[in-house]
């Protein structure tokens, strides 16, 4: 299979499908913590860099080979190996996997591209986003996830309370903690304000644990998670 892979369970999400929708790291950004490895296009262009009809069609053969799992399946992902919203036909995918099977969608995303209008509308048909907030101000931005030079933070702040606003299903903000980077106190209680402007459905933290991109990229000690947990709230949790 080119584009689907899974089923995979993950604590954040149950038992899911995963639906790649660009080619190998076409990204908006280059995190210091991705599992993938670096990232070889680094983009803010929407195209159409996997074919919705072929992703589709693969699909459909999933489904046909593999009856008795779909029950199983919590959610079918786009995700995958770059970020999914660069894919100009992620609306048309949504509603195409609605119309073939009742499992429900979620996008998960590095939430570069929400200020943007018709990206929004695009997920407008998905039953869950999870998009990641790593930073708020532009220096942690740039040394975390070394975005795309077009890519302002306060532009991706803004596009996440809009989708708040516009979007009827539910968002799980998710926010990677790396040791050293982004995990200083005074950074997490600006995170704080800004995360209570989105005002998400669930905060998830989360903090690398496997192979990254680059060397010397730690975990967040366990008790400090906690604590951050403790600062963001009832709705946050660890992951
Ligand atoms: S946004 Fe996701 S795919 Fe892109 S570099 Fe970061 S972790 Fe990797």
């Amino acid at each position: 299979m080119k584009y689907i892979y899974g089923p995979l369970k993950s604590r954040r999400l149950g038992m899911s499908l995963g639906v790649s929708l660009t080619p190998y790291k076409v990204c908006s950004f280059d995190c210091v913590y991705c599992q993938l490895g670096k990232t070889t296009e680094k983009t803010v262009e929407i195209g159409e860099y996997s074919s919705i009809e072929d992703i589709v069609a693969e699909l459909k053969l999933w489904l046909a080979h593999h009856q008795k799992e779909i029950n199983d399946l919590q959610y079918i992902t786009l995700s995958g190996s770059g970020e999914p919203t660069l894919n100009i036909k992620i609306g048309r995918l949504i509603a195409e996997i609605k119309k073939i099977v009742s499992v429900p969608v979620a996008v998960i995303t590095n939430a570069s591209l929400l200020s943007l209008p018709e990206v929004r509308r695009a997920l407008s048909g998905a039953d869950l986003i999870v998009p990641s907030l790593d930073a708020v101000t532009e220096d942690v931005f740039a040394r975390i996830d070394r975005p795309h030079e077009k890519i302002k933070i306060e532009d991706v702040i803004a596009g996440l309370v809009s989708l708040r606003k516009e979007f009827r299903g539910k968002i799980w903000l998710e926010v990677m903690l790396v040791r050293g980077l982004n995990d200083d106190l005074r950074h997490i209680r600006e995170l704080q304000e800004v995360i209570q402007q989105i005002n998400p459905d669930k905060i998830q933290l989360n903090s690398p644990v496997r192979a990254t991109a680059e060397e010397n990229v730690s975990a967040v000690p366990r008790s400090k998670l906690v604590k951050i947990k403790g600062m963001l709230g009832d709705k946050c949790e660890i992951v």
